[in-house]
């Protein structure tokens, strides 16, 4: 038989995992208390030291020592509240599994109380309880976590990695509730400092500062009537991240784990996000209490629905107003070029001679003939409008582009609703012919475009293997390939797609680049060859347009389902407002 206290400290250290998990329920209990400010402290990533501090109610003498045994929770009021209470995970053996396993301090007083109570537990067993005169509230104090716990001590990683868990976890709760002041001290040094903020924007600037925060938008208003109230904010597809690090989720106010709501809030961006991509979002789902069950999994709370699917439509549904609402057209900060100190001619250096430039070189003095007399004969692009044809709604923004220009031969200059706008040629047209490859390959097959003169491929065995096995997959996407007796691949007909007439050199590089992919011929297969067809038929960079192109890629873009990022998740369009070039010209000095 194992000693109770020994098997106490077993289960503890099932509780407590690590030092994460300990701030979270210390700092849980500061807000179940009705704190308005609480202050977290670690040292050696939470493994030396964890100090929460509160302004809440405290506690008197009795609740003091009460509150360090298991399954002591003051909030069980009646057995009706069972439900409701697991749901916001309390099972009244937080504080008994932490102070098990740790050298635990409690110092409380509670509201009106004219003294206060410090108690003391090491490894489970009381040690001292003290009359003391603290301000009101509760300051918990833990010391060396899984001193007792050799095993699980040894499975900590070091104070860099727990910290950085902690961190996390302070973060997660600082977004539950906005109306309460975090400060976070580790290792001496303030982490994060969050003042009681009236939005969650307010509060999403004080911990993931003002390039993040200006890229929320947030979700609708709440419909108090509903079963399923989904409220936050949801970042622009430009906050995008390649991990979960900025999904902050929770439930009834809770944080917790839930890839249903995660896959939901990045379900709804579709095609704004690159796949594996993970947007930047703060969402809280209130449910009914009775609906769900949290305590799934100890530490993790993971948590568990009884009605998915109506969970994810109501998250999708919010998430997809917020952004239909928002105006998602990237705006970068830009800075105004200081000229460097000293040089004389800053400012006015040469402007780069690339061969399709269609600039004027101002700074060069002369006006070149030449270069004008290519210009007229290029065809001038200012000033003439787009007939946008009836396309539906369309966002104003895009309704009232007017190109002005291309330049650098890779980006078209537009003016816009107060502001300037630049594009990027080449990830536009990636969007708009993997979209259209996409619909045609939805209607049955992509069209091919016989050429007139083929092209003879001279494959490795190996890129002949995986050409016959994707053979079908080719044909239906408009590729038309035989195999001669040499076992030469002669390639006849290639996708008509939009803004083809590319050359060769470009049909080559795709069939080589497909035929290197070893990918499975599946779903997955067909979806990575559009994408590398879009890639390599599209416009590029570096390729003079005419003012045909240059409209027909506007048009496409007032018809895309996605314009605003390209297959790769890179934005096509960037906006500089006038305030913003007010402000780099010192226009609002
Ligand atoms: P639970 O939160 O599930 O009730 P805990 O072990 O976390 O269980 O806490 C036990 C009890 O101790 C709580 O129910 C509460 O009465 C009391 N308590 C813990 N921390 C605080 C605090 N910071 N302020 C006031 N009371 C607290
Ligand atoms: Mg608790």
């Amino acid at each position: 038989m194992l000693d109770r206290r020994v098997y106490e400290r077993i289960a503890a250290g099932e509780v407590v995992e690590r030092p994460a998990n300990a701030v979270k329920e210390l700092v849980e209990n500061s807000l179940d208390a009705g704190a308005t400010r609480v202050a977290i402290e670690i040292r050696g990533g939470g493994v030396d030291l964890i100090r929460v501090r509160d302004d809440g109610v405290g506690m008197d003498r009795e609740d003091a020592l009460l509150s360090i045994e298991r399954h002591a929770t003051s909030k069980l009021a009646s057995i009706d509240d069972l439900d409701h209470l697991s749901t916001l995970g309390f099972r009244g053996e937080a504080l008994a599994s932490i102070a098990a396993v740790s050298k635990l301090e409690l110092v409380t007083r509670s509201r009106g109380a004219p003294y206060g109570e410090r108690v003391a537990v090491q490894g489970g067993e009381l040690v001292s309880a003290d009359d003391e005169c603290p301000t009101e509230g509760t300051a918990v104090e833990v010391r060396e976590l899984f001193y007792n716990l050799p095993a699980r001590r040894r499975f900590m990683k070091g104070p860099a990695a727990e910290g950085a868990k902690v961190t996390e976890a302070v973060e997660r709760l600082a977004f539950t509730r906005p109306d309460v002041h975090f400060v976070y001290v580790s290792g001496g040094r303030e982490i994060l400092n969050a003042p009681p903020a009236r939005s969650m924007q307010e509060r999403a600037l004080s911990i993931l500062g003002l390039e993040v925060a200006r890229h929320l938008v947030p979700l609708p208003a709440l419909d108090p009537a509903a079963r399923i109230r989904v409220s936050g904010v949801v970042g622009r597809p430009q906050l995008a991240r390649p991990n979960r690090g900025q999904l902050f989720v929770s439930v009834n106010g809770r944080p917790v784990d839930s890839p249903l709501i995660d896959e939901a809030v990045r379900g709804s961006y579709g095609e704004l996000l690159f796949r594996g991509r993970w947007p930047t979002a703060i969402v809280d789902v209130a449910v009914d209490p009775s609906k769900v069950d949290v305590n799934v999994h100890p530490t993790k709370r993971e948590v568990l629905f009884r009605e998915q699917e109506a969970v994810a439509e109501a998250v999708g549904q919010a998430v997809r107003a917020a952004l239909a609402a928002a105006d998602l057209v990237a705006e970068p900060r830009v800075r105004a070029a200081a000229p460097a100190e000293g040089d004389a001619r800053a400012g006015r250096g040469p402007v780069p001679q690339t061969a399709g430039s269609r600039q004027l070189d101002l700074a060069g003095g002369a006006l070149d003939e030449d270069r004008l007399r290519h210009a007229a004969e290029a065809g001038s692009i200012t000033g003439e409008p787009v007939e946008w044809r009836d396309l539906g709604t369309m966002p104003s923004w895009l309704a009232s582009l007017r190109p002005v220009g291309q330049v650098l031969d890779t980006y078209i200059v537009c003016e816009g609703e107060d502001a300037l706008y630049l594009i990027d040629q080449h990830a536009l047209a990636e969007r708009l012919t993997y979209e259209s490859i996409k619909a045609s390959a939805a209607r049955g097959r992509v069209k091919g475009q016989r050429l007139l003169e083929p092209i003879l491929l001279v494959p490795t065995e190996a890129q002949l293997e995986s050409l016959l096995r994707r053979r079908a997959l080719l044909d239906s996407l408009g590729f038309s390939l035989d195999v001669l007796d040499d076992g030469r691949v002669r390639v006849g007909a290639m996708p008509a797609v939009l803004g083809s007439g590319e050359g060769r050199a470009e049909v080559e590089a795709l069939l080589q680049d497909v035929l290197a992919d070893e990918g499975a011929t599946t779903v997955d297969a067909k979806e990575a060859i559009v994408r590398r067809m879009a890639c390599h038929l599209a416009i590029r960079a570096g390729q003079r347009l005419d003012p045909r192109q240059v409209v027909g890629l506007l048009r496409g873009m007032a018809g895309s389902s996605d314009p605003l990022a390209c297959v790769h998740g890179r934005p096509t369009v960037l906006r500089i407002p006038r305030a913003e070039l007010e402000r780099m010209f010192r226009r609002d000095e």
